[in-house]
């Protein structure tokens, strides 16, 4: 475990996977490398102990669950993440993150790294898929910078944040005024929306910041 913790030092490129199993694999895989670091494709356990830093992607959090099992990397990328790896999760990643889930299958099991409850497919029917602008001063998107230009997608919202939970944004549209969509805790980065989907790089700009350093003495 140490071994891989005290990594050699990233500085200009960290190595980034993104959780290949299921899901919008490739966008983040774009993002990354836009966002300038070497991102591959995680699918096995000598892949995952090669990166400095993971992405689990937007999708569906019981089949990338069911498949982390199959593949054998269920217990093994939970143990690198709650040993410090950066880890940033979009969507289904949000909930795979999560300690607690509400409204998951009877039997959902999540990593449990990131210190709060979330709440599947939360935004209801009439918003199942929405977009809107998002204020969010710790993404670089503070009063008078842009703001983030959010894609949801039967997004889960996060109902209740422990007390070492960082809240980065909040939901505008008016069912969900005020829901938590973006937080952080520690080198564990989680957002609702999908910014893979879209040209606006900051999230990811910060987790690769958030990768940097950590491994930079
Ligand atoms: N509703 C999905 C789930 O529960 C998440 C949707 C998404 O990632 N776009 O996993």
């Amino acid at each position: 475990m140490t071994g891989q913790l005290d990594s050699p030092a990233v500085t200009s490129t960290p190595t980034i996977g993104v959780l290949a199993l299921q899901g919008d694999v490739r966008e983040h895989l774009r993002a990354l490398e836009a966002s300038g670091a070497r991102a591959v494709p995680v699918r096995r356990r000598s892949e995952l102990d090669a990166v400095d830093g993971i992405v689990l992607p937007g999708g569906e959090s019981t089949t990338i669950e069911k498949l982390l099992k199959i593949f054998e990397l269920f217990e093994p990328l939970r143990e690198r993440i709650a040993g410090g790896m950066p880890a940033y999760g979009s969507c289904a990643g949000m909930i795979l993150l999560a300690r607690r889930v509400l409204d998951g299958t009877a039997d959902q099991e999540s990593l449990a790294v990131l210190d709060v409850t979330v709440r599947r497919n939360a935004f209801g029917r009439q918003v199942d898929s929405f977009e809107e602008d998002l204020e969010a001063p710790g993404l670089g998107a503070g009063r008078g910078e842009a703001p983030i230009h959010a894609v949801f997608i039967r997004a889960p919202w996060v109902e209740e944040a422990g007390p070492d939970v960082e809240v980065l944004a909040r939901a505008t549209t008016p069912v969900a005024a005020g829901r938590i969509v973006a937080v952080r805790q520690g080198a564990v980065l989680a957002t609702s929306f999908h910014p893979e989907l879209d040209s606006d790089l900051r999230v990811h700009a910060a987790f690769v910041r958030a990768v940097r350093e950590r491994h930079t003495p």
